[in-house]
């Protein structure tokens, strides 16, 4: 790579960064000596970078896929708030509306808790109305104490949900084809698991990362406006005098050029 006349784009994820984060949380002094030699090994990179193509020839880009929720145990030390909700709570509740509602039946496919997937062949079987079993089960969810919202597949899929930018992000992460129908959200800092933490939500201890670009042509400072990570791709198209890609969102980071 980088021998040719021609740019090359290599893509790497350190992944194990996120296997320790469920398992310690982000406060833990694990994750801390997972950063240090993360950093360890960026600098072996880069001086074998730079011993190989020099490190004026590469723009380095880096960032998150998502951030992570404390420990709510973490979060109960520093009053704050936070907590966990025992799991299968969402499951049973939904699942006991709907048998109570409709009858005895099967009526979620997955042990997902947050969406939740129905099971449709048994809707059909009822001759039920989707939207309807849909709105019972979200009704059900609402009540579950901790529970911040609860967005239907009907709802999603008809726009309405796009009040404000909770809304806006459960509505971009809809596909109609694939996407569940019920999404459960709970309030921010709660989880659903016995231990660990986890990441998924729409709030901004889940949704803030860094994005850091080092390299030639690089604006040295910080840049404190909100961005996003798609802002990446359209970025690096203008940087390299290339097509901005058909399917890419988000603007040119032009500030970040220095000339
Ligand atoms: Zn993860």
């Amino acid at each position: 790579m980088g021998q040719r006349d021609a740019t090359d784009v290599l893509a790497i994820s350190f992944s194990a960064n996120d296997y320790v984060g469920h398992a310690q949380g982000p406060d833990s002094p694990e994750v801390r000596e997972m950063s240090i030699q993360t950093d360890v090994v960026f600098g072996k990179l880069f001086h074998f970078l730079d011993s190989t193509v020099g490190m004026g020839n590469v723009l380095v880009v880096m960032t998150g896929d998502h951030g992570v929720a404390p420990l709510p145990e973490v979060e109960v030390q520093r009053k704050m708030p936070g907590g966990r909700m025992p799991p299968g709570t969402v499951q049973k509740t939904v699942q006991a509306a709907l048998t109570e509602k409709y009858g005895e039946g099967k009526w979620l496919l997955t042990a997902s808790e947050n969406p939740l997937y129905f099971n449709l062949d048994l809707i059909r079987q009822k001759n039920l109305d989707r939207a309807q079993v849909e709105r019972v089960a979200a009704d059900a969810a609402r009540a579950i104490p901790h529970v911040f919202r609860v967005y239907t597949r009907e709802l999603l899929a008809s726009g309405v949900a796009m009040e404000d930018q909770v809304g806006r992000r459960v509505m971009n992460g809809f596909y109609g084809p694939r996407s569940a129908d019920v999404y459960v959200l709970l309030e921010p800092y709660w989880l659903s698991q016995a231990g660990g933490t986890t990441h998924s939500t729409t709030f901004s201890y889940d949704a803030h990362v860094p994005v850091i670009f080092m390299g030639p042509g690089i604006r040295p400072g910080r840049f404190y406006q909100q961005i996003a990570v798609n802002d990446i791709a359209p970025t690096l198209a203008t940087y390299l005098d290339v097509e901005t890609p058909s399917g890419s969102v988000g603007r040119c980071l032009a500030e970040i050029f220095s000339e």
